[in-house]
């Protein structure tokens, strides 16, 4: 399996592959730049070598870069949609260097302009992005629905999908879709039998794997570690093994620093079944 967590791009591309072999991960997802959005640092295309001949000796499942989650693609600023659009291209044309790469954002908070201009305005960031032919996969994150936040229902990203005329895919963030109201605990062949009539199972991606301090359909955004809040290691353990989940790659977004997140790997691929 493709097991691993959100590591620090502070250091650069090698440093995050030697990162991720010494924590047991092979895959990893990092931000793009400062998650307030400021500027990317100068691209050194040596290193994101580097990073890919380790991915390939090692067989690393697929580079995850995650947007910065204060981007706001259906923001009523058209500035700052230009702004959240720019730096998106920007951030797709380094991933060009790395094979398979995918990349996640935040369909954003419609903030009082109502969920289906909310909607539109994203659909139509994401085929302005997509437009720019990058090799690189973009998926739309499943949410929780906190404040104004679009995307916390499947309906609402098939629509952004539709809309967008793209061939665009989706990240499943767990503790998102707990708090949004799908019960993954108690049903997650309902749960998912629901992803697959909407969306379409075909479209899911990658999998943000996260336990959450907050209960059911509360649609709060608070990450846990695994078997430390309301989903707990018995789904998770049912989570990682679903056939319709287990052959893609699972990116941990916990509260953890590099010791916890090695714990966790480890308790995953024993889930597993890995040695
Ligand atoms: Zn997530």
């Amino acid at each position: 399996m493709n097991i691993g967590c959100h590591l620090s791009f502070s250091k650069g591309y090698e440093a995050m592959g030697r990162e991720a072999l010494r924590l047991g991960a092979d895959c990893f997802q990092f931000f793009s730049r400062n998650p307030r959005g400021g500027a990317a640092r100068p691209f050194d295309a040596g290193d994101a070598l580097a990073l890919e001949k380790i991915a390939e000796e090692n067989s690393f499942g697929p580079l995850l870069v995650h947007a910065p989650y204060t981007f706001n693609p259906c923001s009523a600023d058209a500035g700052l949609r230009k702004f959240a659009l720019e730096a998106m291209k920007e951030d797709l044309s380094r991933l060009g260097a790395f094979k398979g790469a995918l990349y996640n954002f935040h369909p954003g908070s419609h903030v009082g302009q109502g969920v289906k201009r909310g909607v539109e305005l994203s659909a139509r960031l994401l085929s302005e992005v997509c437009s720019g032919n990058f090799s690189a996969k973009i998926l739309v994150e499943t949410m929780s629905g906190k404040g104004s936040e679009i995307g916390s229902t499947f309906g609402e990203i098939a629509e952004i999908l539709e809309k967008s005329g793209t061939d665009a895919g989706v990240c499943l963030d767990t503790c998102h879709a707990y708090s949004a109201g799908y019960d993954i605990v108690r049903d997650l062949d309902g749960a998912l039998g629901e992803f697959d009539r909407i969306i379409g199972l075909g479209k899911l991606k990658a999998v943000h794997l996260n336990d959450s301090m907050a209960p059911f359909n509360s649609k709060k955004d608070r990450h846990e570690k695994l078997g430390e809040g309301t989903i707990g290691l018995e789904a998770i353990g049912r989570i990682v093994n679903h056939p319709a989940l287990r052959e893609l790659p699972f990116y941990l977004e916990t509260p953890n620093d590099p010791a916890g997140y090695a714990r966790e790997i480890a308790l995953v691929r024993k889930m597993r079944g890995e040695p």
